[in-house]
Parts: C-alpha cells; structure tokens; sequence
C-alpha cells in the first residue's frame, strides 16, 4: 500500500492509500487457511474473522471487512475523543463509552463511498501518469509530493 501526501508546509493534504484490486487464486486461500494457519476466514471467540484482501485493498473490499467487523449487533467500547469528535450516539458502559455496531457499519460504508469521490488519485498507476504531465498538489499547487 502506498500512501500518497504533500510536503508542503502547513498544506496538509493526503489521500488515502491507492487502491488495488486483485483477486487472489482461491487455491492460495486454502492454503493459507489450511497449511499456513493464516485464515481468511475464521470464527474467533464469538465472531467470524475475515480477511478481505483477498479483494485486493480498496472502498468495496473495506465495506466487506466493515460488515464482517460491525454486522453482528453489539454495543462496542471506544475511546470518548473518537465518539466525539464524529457525533456518535452512545451509551455509557462499565468501562467506556459504547457505540451500537450498526451506527459504526453505517457510518464506515458512507465514508467508503465518499471516498470514491475524494480520492483523488484511485491507483499508483493515474497518479504516475499525471505526475509525469506534471500534476500539482490539489490544495497548495506545489509539487512536493510523498508516498510512504
Ligand atoms: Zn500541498
């Protein structure tokens, strides 16, 4: 994964890691299930684990890890500064602060749809393409690109 931001001072701007799809060969699933004790999918202590790489890292494959990690109904503890800073409802538990996993579910396929609209460059390969047409900074116009 490759995560693309500016340098330029006090400019701040950044997107999210670009996006890759990839269909990964059931074989290797079952393999790493079975001979790699890596799963894809398990069930752990009263939920399914899953992992959605399998997809390749982008909006769709996170919706499917959002709905393996918030769909079965719950309240979860969070730290108060994250319930507060995005609005979420809550209810006082005996340790935190609690969210209803739906409320999270929801509130994660949103931003994962937003994000096909925000992230500017979806793929390494668009944004080389125009970085080498000389593309600019989004916010501040300089080119003081970074990818960690
Ligand atoms: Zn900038």
């Amino acid at each position: 994964m490759a995560y693309l931001h500016c340098h330029t001072k006090n400019c701040g701007w950044s997107q999210d890691d670009f996006w890759y799809f990839k269909l990964k060969n059931p074989f290797y699933i079952i393999k790493d299930n079975i001979i790699r004790r890596k799963p894809y999918i398990s069930l752990g202590k009263n939920t399914l684990h899953f992992n959605p790489r399998f997809l390749g890292y982008n909006p769709l494959s996170l919706i499917i890890e959002d709905l393996f990690e918030y769909g079965r109904p719950r309240w979860i503890g969070f730290d108060s500064f994250f319930i507060e800073e995005n609005n979420f409802k809550y209810r006082q538990g005996k340790e935190f602060k609690e969210v209803f996993s739906w409320r999270l579910l929801i509130w994660n396929i949103k931003r994962n749809i937003n994000s096909l609209f925000k992230q500017k460059w979806w793929a390494y390969k668009y944004w080389k393409k125009d970085y080498d047409n000389g593309a600019v900074c989004p916010k501040c116009g300089e080119r003081n690109f970074d990818i960690d």
